[in-house]
């Protein structure tokens, strides 16, 4: 416990898991004790996003697989008193969104997942009590098109991401903010090295027992603070987006808009 609650990392990746992971899961234990956290949510790169199993493999061989970062950093945790939770992070075209409370499990029994539009996919967590976070919803990579933004279609919004410049956490945490959308915090970690530097991650009131504890405390949108710095917070007038933004409606249909047509031309410094 940290002075001022309980702290998790929520964004994470390993490399048994994530094609672009370099820290295999149980090499994360001793450093994230060592900086004072209670726990981690990992929440590799799953079918259509960068995962590292081969997508070749039988579906259920391929959730083995998916699993074993967690499962090796599970193992590590429990000899160390630390918590590891389960989590994935999914890809529809360069839209993302972090997945929490479905387990291995519930995976093998819903090949039907695999191929679900992106609509049906979120639908299906729902069903099954999960959380959908939009991970860095103003991400702007030479990986990404567009700048997708789903208001309507997710719990709760990534509002700052450590592997995101600073202008488009901005924009994300004050598109929340206007809007009353809960917000979270995560590092986005792929190596241990980034740890120490990263200024993210979600402090809890209490500790977390299970991944349900997170699920349900983040869809209340109380209990917890997510870790935003303070430049992370403020739109400045040199700030603005590269990449055309789509933002969508409650049916899940985009319009393309642009900055001032969220924010409004006062927004700026
Ligand atoms: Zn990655
Ligand atoms: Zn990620």
């Amino acid at each position: 416990m940290s002075a001022q609650g309980y702290k998790y990392e929520v964004h994470m990746h390993t490399y048994e898991a994530s094609a672009c992971g370099r820290t295999p899961g149980a090499e994360y234990i001793a450093e994230f004790k060592r900086l004072g956290y209670d726990g981690m949510i990992l929440t590799d790169h799953f079918f259509h996003g960068n995962t590292r199993p081969s997508r070749d493999l039988p579906w259920e061989d391929y959730i083995d697989e998916f699993c074993k970062g967690y499962e090796h950093a599970k193992e590590e945790g429990d000899r160390q008193g630390f918590k590891v939770f389960f989590g994935w992070e999914e890809n529809h075209h360069g839209d993302e969104f972090l997945i929490y409370g479905p387990d291995k499990e519930w995976l093998k029994s819903h090949p039907e997942i695999r191929d679900a539009d992106q609509t049906e996919y979120l639908e299906m967590i729902h069903e099954a009590g999960g959380l959908v976070v939009q991970a860095h919803p103003f991400r702007e990579r030479g990986y990404l098109t567009h700048v997708h933004i789903h208001p309507f279609q997710c719990d709760a919004m990534e509002a700052c991401n450590f592997g995101n410049p600073p202008y488009q956490d901005a924009f994300a945490y004050n598109f929340c903010k206007d809007r009353g959308i809960i917000m979270t915090s995560g590092t986005d970690l792929h190596d241990v090295k980034n740890l120490e530097p990263s200024c993210a991650g979600m402090v809890f009131e209490k500790p977390l027992e299970s991944i349900w504890d997170y699920v349900a405390a983040v869809k209340s949108g109380k209990g917890f603070t997510p870790l935003i710095p303070e430049e992370r917070k403020v739109i400045t007038s040199e700030m603005t987006n590269t990449l055309d933004m789509i933002l969508y409606d409650e049916n899940n249909i985009g319009k393309n808009v642009v900055l001032e047509d969220i924010f409004g031309k006062e927004k700026k410094l």
